[in-house]
This record gives structure tokens, C-alpha cells and sequence, in this order.
């Protein structure tokens, strides 16, 4: 392979794996959920705008992505 065609094979790799992450930190067709998963709790309108598609509260979330981040 010449190199060219290396940078080009990467570009598009990196290309994917950016849309992949766009498409699952912003997803506008999905549905919020109104209650927290968790712990129940409602779940405020800001953040189910800014977050389309969370199930959990600020908090739960925090508390699941520090649990996501040790378990490797
Ligand atoms: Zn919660």
C-alpha cells in the first residue's frame, strides 16, 4: 500500500469513529426519559433537552460513568 492510501484508510477510520461518537452523544429522535432509571426521581426538562435519549438523572450518570470508567 502506498502511503497515501495509509493517511486515506486512517482518515476514514477516524471518520467512522467520530460519527459513531457523534451519533451516540447527540441522538435528536430520542425519547428522554422522564424519570431517572435509578433512583426515579423526575428528571429536569433542561437536561432531557440537552441529553436527548438519557434515562438517568445528573446525578445516577455521574455515578454510572465513574462505575463505567473503573470496571476496564
Ligand atoms: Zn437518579
Amino acid at each position: 500500500m502506498k502511503p497515501d492510501a495509509i493517511d486515506f484508510a486512517n482518515e476514514l477510520a477516524q471518520m467512522r469513529v467520530d460519527q459513531t461518537v457523534a451519533s451516540m452523544r447527540i441522538n435528536r429522535n430520542a425519547v428522554s426519559a422522564t424519570h431517572c432509571e435509578e433512583c426515579g426521581e423526575d428528571i429536569p426538562e433542561p437536561r432531557r433537552i440537552a441529553v436527548p435519549g438519557c434515562r438517568m438523572c445528573a446525578e445516577c450518570q455521574g455515578i454510572t460513568e465513574k462505575l463505567n470508567k473503573h470496571r476496564r
